[in-house]
């Protein structure tokens, strides 16, 4: 029988018209990030009908609990015997979901409850929900200007490998991590006054046999003693082991992470380096459990603290370790400080069972704009509080109280919104105590 397919072969030329506009967009609420905070805050204005458009720089949704491979949710869970959960919105989807298909995995510590997921599920699990939601999705879109007028935002400049794009919306929430959005528009924001605070570059190795898994306190033992000889520049370095499915995420290496393109870029190389150290560390030292291990994937560079708003409350750690229940408390966590400011280790300090404190919106919003709300790892705290509010499961009660912010604010300010009404929404992150079993002991 005669092939009747034809190779295509034909061409046409083109040349860039100098007249090229930018794409215009535009939507009720803007959400600059797509990190488990801004994803939160889109799903959740979409469901509050609001039309809505998700921007991010990387070409991929789910920002670093996906592309930085964090790999455990932090925060979700009250510590001690009542073990309840402490956010839920995205949080109930994601555990209800990623529970049903096996790809999480809950552990229980002495005071604490963290959960491990798959990262491969969480990020088609964001993606099928953004979808669902019918949400304007840009990624690989770059925020490179930010036009604030009369105490608005009205709109970003961004840069796609396509072109660029002209973005206006009513409402905004900078979900940035580094607080792009507030920085571009002229905002004041706040960096670490006494150093940096180093990131971790975030590896993923398969093939662990786990018969013979060293226990938690032998693997820091060995890492202490070690760490030097191997390369590993942290001698308190935590190895996440997903249990059933021979895998480890290594949590070992730490960088500096600049707001500088050259230093940031040379700095994600040296990461890497000090990654597959650590790995070489566990084949060496626990060869039965090691041997044959692989390395499944590398995150991109793991960001912790950088630049942040200044809004119009400073979360302080005073306030964190009383449990101040402030009268605009948004979200709640119990997860205590995690201050990476030395590159060698890490100041840990945990809190009593049943503690809980809290973030009030008025640290969400810069004092000088109406229609924006910051969320996640950029809100205004200072470094021993934000070392703690920075964890995943605050990140998404922040996100969804933005979103509801921004809509009970409407066309007026966030300054001015009714807070009866606000917490009334958010009641479930403040006041509920439903425990999940796979939580408790
Ligand atoms: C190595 C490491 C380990 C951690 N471990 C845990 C843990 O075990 N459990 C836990 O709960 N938390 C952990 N954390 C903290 C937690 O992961 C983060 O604080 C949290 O994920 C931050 O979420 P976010 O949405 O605020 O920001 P991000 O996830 O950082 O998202 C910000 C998004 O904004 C985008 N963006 C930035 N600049 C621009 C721009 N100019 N234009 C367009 N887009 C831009 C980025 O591409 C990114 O996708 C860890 C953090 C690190 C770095």
């Amino acid at each position: 029988m005669a092939n009747e397919y034809k190779i295509p072969t034909a061409t046409v030329i083109k040349t860039r018209s100098k007249d090229q506009q930018p794409w215009d967009v535009e939507a009720e609420i803007c959400v600059a990030g797509a990190g488990i905070s801004g994803i939160s805050a889109a799903l959740e204005a979409a469901k509050l009908g609001r039309k809505v458009v998700l921007v991010d720089g990387l070409p991929a949704l789910g920002g670093q609990a996906v592309n930085s491979i964090i790999g455990t949710f932090c925060g979700l869970f009250a510590h001690g015997e009542e073990r309840f959960q402490f956010t839920h919105g995205i949080a109930d989807g994601i555990l209800d979901d990623l529970g049903k298909s096996g790809d999480l995995f809950y552990r229980k510590g002495p005071g604490w409850t963290t959960v491990f997921y798959d990262e491969i599920a969480l990020s088609r699990w964001i993606e099928e929900k953004v979808r669902a939601a019918g949400i304007q999705v840009i990624v690989g879109a770059v925020i490179r200007d930010v036009v604030l007028e009369d105490k608005r935002i009205q709109g970003l400049k961004l840069a796609t490998r396509y072109g660029d794009v002209n973005l206006k919306a009513n409402g905004f929430v900078d979900a940035t991590g580094d607080a792009v959005l507030s920085w571009l528009a002229g905002l004041p924001c706040r960096e670490p006054a006494d150093g940096p605070i180093y990131g971790t570059q975030m590896i993923v190795l398969e093939g662990v046999d786990e018969k013979y898994t060293p226990d938690r306190e032998e693997l820091a033992k060995r890492l202490k003693e070690k760490a030097a000889e191997y390369g590993v520049m942290r001698d308190d370095g935590l190895a996440f082991f997903f249990e059933g499915r021979g895998t480890v995420a290594l949590n070992m290496s730490h960088i500096e992470t600049p707001l500088e393109p050259l230093a940031a870029s040379r700095i994600g190389l040296e990461g890497k380096n000090q990654a597959d150290n650590a790995a070489n560390f566990l084949r060496c030292e626990f060869p039965e459990a090691f041997k044959d291990t692989r390395v499944r994937a590398y995150g991109l560079p793991g960001v912790r603290q950088t630049r942040w708003i200044s809004g119009n409350y400073h979360l302080v750690e005073g306030d964190i370790r009383a449990g101040t229940k402030f009268d605009d408390a948004v979200a709640r966590t119990g997860w205590g400080f995690e201050i990476h400011d030395k590159p060698e280790n890490i100041y840990w300090e945990n809190f009593e069972d049943g503690h809980a404190h809290y973030v009030p919106l008025r640290s969400m919003t810069p004092r000088d704009a109406d229609n924006l709300v910051a969320a996640g790892r950029c809100i205004d705290a200072d470094v021993a509080a934000l070392s703690s509010v920075r964890v995943m499961g605050p990140c998404m009660a922040m996100g969804a109280a933005a979103a509801h912010a921004l809509d009970l604010a409407g066309d007026g300010s966030v300054h001015q919104i009714d807070m009866a009404s606000l917490r009334g929404r958010l009641k479930d992150n403040l006041e509920t105590k439903v425990i999940r079993p796979e939580a408790q002991l």
